[in-house]
């Protein structure tokens, strides 16, 4: 069943349990966790059942409902476990548009019930469209424990205050605003720990003081995406995206890390296809500054890390001329990401020591002269060297290191796509990789990874070991 979560209001009609056993008495006890009354038809009624009319929470109404008495109800039930009756109860509940449940027949509803943890006021609704119903009763008793059982006092406690809220404060960011560095802050810990007045005071004292702090400048959050693995983002990064009002994004950043953004936040891609246009550096520089001049969080979301080949420096740079608040958040970088999906160290005991990150491209989009490098000590030391977009230049790049003194069998491996869906793996050396330009096959971005690492990942990994009986030798 393909299903949308909602929540249901019980604010008119009862809602309507059909069946007086002990599963109609389950049903009914679920549906007064919000209702204040529901109706149950049937004919007698289990102990439990009984109990409830006389607390006055059910009210017995005849069997075998027809049409009057389904229409208008916010939903039905169906649990008279009599086949031919609930399928009855479907069916006109189906034609009247009433919403109806049949316990275990999926076929007679149209809709299911979440399992559900309940804080008062704050509800989480758990469903797996019917696939994996004890999934859902596993992730309900793990979120048991992870929501702290005050939260629904802390809920009530923030209703109370919305009105003055909304008194005082603008709406949109500012209120939205305000009420994060409430539930973060030492209010709602105050209200979670059971200090009420504390927490009244708290409130009322920060009402005042944003009321009086009128418009107030954003900040910038340069964060790292990671690799494109959404699972290998930080908390922090999680986070920065949550609170995000605007998030100025890279092409290489994947979707999956975009879903974490609030639905109201404005996404916009700066990114560069290689050779394609994109936004020029100077512009979304000023872009940062002017939407957090105007008062926004404003999340810069690089791939990788940003401060890797991500031109994290000069944003950096061009923020903190106009003083701006800035946050530096890390991300994995894509020859980390590369290095653990094959499962090899790039520093390890007596084969490498060191490890040097270089971009395969020069400004211009030239291949790399590498005059910044001293490559002979390169060649000879125990050094891993990692390289960035080097997809289209890494014979060039290959040749560099023969004439530098690497040794012609030194394994090389291209990760394209690490961390994702879609990752290949291509394994040779770096005579081989020199003499075959084009014999990688690769596409950007791939990172080329070049030391005696890169002879060790587990057999079996490597999907493409390039055609030359020496390369084989070392990966086979
Ligand atoms: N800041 C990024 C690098 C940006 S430069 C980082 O820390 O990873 C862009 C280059 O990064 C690409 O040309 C490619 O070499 C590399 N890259 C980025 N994501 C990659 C991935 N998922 N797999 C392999 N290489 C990647």
């Amino acid at each position: 069943m393909r299903s949308f979560p909602i929540f249901v209001s019980f604010d008119g009609k009862p809602p309507l349990v059909v069946g007086g056993g002990e599963l109609a008495a389950i049903k009914t006890r679920l549906l007064l966790k919000r209702a204040a009354i529901v109706d149950v038809a049937a004919e007698t009624l289990a102990p439990e059942l009984v109990k409830l009319v006389e607390a006055g929470q059910v009210t017995k109404v005849a069997p075998q409902p027809g049409i009057d008495q389904l229409r208008g109800r916010p939903l039905v039930i169906a649990a008279t476990e009599d086949d031919a009756e609930d399928t009855r109860v479907s069916a006109i509940a189906r034609a009247l548009g009433v919403p109806v449940n049949v316990p275990d027949r999926p076929e007679l509803c149209t809709f299911v019930l979440p399992a559900i943890v309940d804080r008062g006021e704050v509800t989480v609704a758990i469903g797996t469209s019917g696939a994996a119903p004890v999934l859902a009763q596993r992730l309900r008793a793990w979120l048991e424990q992870e929501l702290h059982p005050r939260l629904d006092a802390l809920a009530k406690l923030a209703g109370e205050f919305r009105g003055r809220v909304a008194d005082k404060l603008p709406a949109g960011a500012p209120r939205r605003k305000f009420w994060e560095a409430v539930f973060e802050g030492a209010a709602a810990e105050a209200m979670l720990e059971g200090d009420e007045l504390k927490a009244r005071a708290l409130i009322g004292e920060a009402i005042d003081k944003a009321a009086e702090g009128g418009a107030s400048q954003g900040r910038v959050l340069l964060v790292g995406a990671g690799p494109g693995d959404p699972e290998l983002l930080t908390m922090k990064a999680v986070r920065a995206l949550k609170s995000a009002d605007v998030i100025f994004y890279d092409r290489l950043v994947s979707e999956g890390v975009l879903d974490h953004a609030r639905r109201e936040a404005e996404l916009i891609p700066v990114g560069k296809a290689k050779g394609a246009h994109s936004v020029p550096q100077s512009e979304i520089n000023a872009l940062l500054i002017a939407r957090a001049k105007a008062g926004q969080t404003v999340v810069r979301l690089k791939g990788g890390d940003p401060f890797i080949f991500g031109r994290g420096g000069e944003e950096l740079e061009a923020l903190r001329a106009e003083g701006i608040a800035i946050e530096i958040i890390p991300g994995v970088t894509a020859g980390i990401a590369a290095a653990a999906s094959l499962q090899i160290p790039l520093t390890h005991r007596d084969v490498s020591h060191s490890v040097t990150f270089v971009s395969g491209h020069e400004a211009g989009g030239k291949a790399p002269s590498f005059e910044h490098l001293d490559l002979a000590a390169l060649a000879s030391g125990k050094n891993t060297l990692i390289v960035y977009m080097g997809v289209t230049t890494g014979a060039v790049v290959a040749k560099r290191l023969l004439d530098a003194g690497f040794r012609p069998e030194l394994p090389v491996i291209a990760v394209e796509n690490a961390s994702r869906d879609n990752e290949r793996r291509v394994a040779t050396n770096i005579a081989a990789l020199a003499a075959h330009p084009e014999s990688l096959g690769l596409k950007s971005p791939a990172v080329l990874i070049f030391g005696e690492v890169a002879g060790l990942p587990a057999a079996g990994v490597i999907e493409d070991i390039l055609a030359l009986p020496e390369v084989r030798r070392v990966y086979a």
